[in-house]
């Protein structure tokens, strides 16, 4: 089954559950998860889902109703987008655009959905009145707009920025659009924003009335070949990132033979990372403990996603039955493939017995949490690969493999979010790299390094 990244417009939707295949995988996955009174409440669950299909079917009575189609005569056929008129102007949907694009993407991270049509991408942003083709900006006069499930374009504007892109001009007189190369027709009003330096090479608009000859068109479009690439705007330079020591408190984790504990390690590796970006303007660290507290891994999470962190890492040591078992490794969320993902995920998730009652996770929350971590599959597994190779090459250990489990506390988070499992106490050769300061120094680097390289290539 294929990962489908949804738009985070999408995430207050009752329409994240618009697969009902993958939504059963979601619910077999938890399902294996749960054991005991977790189980009962799963089925309680289920009861409660009879109530959310009836919600489903009441939201999709709300869906967004379109207030026309309108159709774009292009050399190649027509094209029919369905409309609403918000303030005035037409607004199509990025769902309308859809129809016509071979491949549709979205990055959480940067908020921004990026559909090809006609081989060049398109990037559009929500409340933004940039739109990036094939790395070139065009302004449009009205910004898009977030509305439900939708993300609305300018409709003209789009359709001018097509036109554009096919280097022909386009009439809208007819209450259609038709795309033309005679020179008769105004070019798209719309044109990629040159940047300052190449200001002078930009043609400006040809003026409503103005008629050209067809080669006084072609000579027109040369000019804008020369056109730089801007980088759209706004750009983001600030990152929050969460770290989160593992365990603490009554929850001591994983411990060494002469009695070493996890959470010591681990809060003092946490420290070293946030240190390790100390005078660093583009990032902004915090701990969700910075002393020996236990904290409910619901809670971890919680905290994340009120400080709106760009970034999630929990940070652990791991320990086998198989005392061979050693280096590092580095989770995601996602259904695990191999006993030892399984058991590792197992290990770390048995603090949720040391909870209260009233701090355990509801299975419900589990699941939608579960759902919206799943957004952001792509960019956490990208990331848990970048911090692992880093972490082995910085620390000079094996590294595992980088996998998918199910970690409680890497559920509900709404950004990317990996869990570090640095080294195996219960391996002795790591356990003795454990205890020195210098190797924990060596681990904090790693994860430091593999998420400057994470951001480093985030796409614009
Ligand atoms: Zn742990």
């Amino acid at each position: 089954m294929g990962i489908k990244i949804m738009p985070n417009w999408r995430r207050t939707s009752l329409c994240n559950f618009d697969s009902s295949g993958e939504e059963f995988t979601h619910l077999f996955f938890v399902f294996a998860l749960t054991r005991g009174v977790h189980r009962r409440k799963f089925i309680t669950m289920l009861k409660r889902r009879t109530l959310s299909i009836m919600l489903i079917f009441c939201a999709a009575l709300f869906a967004l109703e379109f207030d026309g189609s309108f159709e774009v005569v292009t050399p190649s056929g027509s094209l029919n987008f369905g409309f609403v008129e918000r303030g005035g102007a037409r607004f199509t949907t990025t769902d309308e655009i859809a129809k016509y694009s071979d491949n549709r993407f979205y990055s959480a991270i940067k908020r921004k959905e990026t559909l090809s049509i006609g081989g060049e991408s398109y990037t559009f942003s929500p409340d933004n009145q940039f739109v990036t083709v094939a790395g070139r900006t065009y302004e449009m006069p009205i910004a898009t707009i977030v509305t439900g499930n939708a993300l609305l374009v300018p409709l003209e504007s789009f359709i001018e920025i097509m036109a554009d892109r096919a280097r022909m001009a386009v009439d809208f007189s007819g209450g259609k659009a038709v795309f033309t190369s005679e020179g008769e027709v105004q070019r798209p009003a719309i044109q990629p924003q040159p940047t300052q330096a190449h200001e002078e090479l930009a043609v400006p608009a040809a003026p409503v009335a103005e008629k050209k000859p067809p080669e006084a068109d072609v000579q027109q479009d040369k000019p804008s070949e020369v056109v730089a690439d801007t980088p759209a705007p706004p750009r983001k330079t600030k990152w929050f990132i969460m770290i989160d020591p593992g365990h603490g408190g009554k929850d001591p984790g994983a411990s060494a033979k002469d009695g070493t504990r996890e959470k010591t390690l681990v809060l003092d590796i946490a420290k070293k990372v946030a240190e390790a970006f100390k005078g660093d303007e583009r990032f902004e660290v915090q701990l969700t403990r910075d002393d020996d507290t236990f904290i409910p891994l619901q809670k971890r999470t919680e905290m994340a996603n009120s400080r709106n962190a760009d970034i999630f890492v929990s940070i652990h040591c791991n320990a086998a039955r198989n005392k061979d078992a050693r280096g590092t490794q580095v989770f995601f969320l996602a259904p695990a493939r191999s006993d030892h993902a399984r058991a590792t995920a197992a290990l770390e998730n048995s603090a949720i017995f040391l909870e209260e009652p009233t701090d355990s996770m509801d299975v419900l929350d589990f699941i939608m949490a579960d759902v919206i971590q799943n957004e952001f599959l792509r960019e956490s597994s990208r990331l848990a690969v970048l911090v692992e190779e880093s972490i082995a090459r910085d620390a000079g250990i094996p590294a595992r493999g980088p996998a998918g489990a199910g970690f409680y506390v890497l559920n509900g988070c709404f950004m990317p979010a990996i869990l570090v499992e640095a080294a195996f106490l219960s391996n002795v050769e790591d356990a003795r790299l454990l205890a020195q300061e210098s190797f924990r120094q060596r681990i904090a680097d790693g994860i430091a390094d593999g998420l400057r390289e994470f951001i480093r290539e985030l796409p614009e």
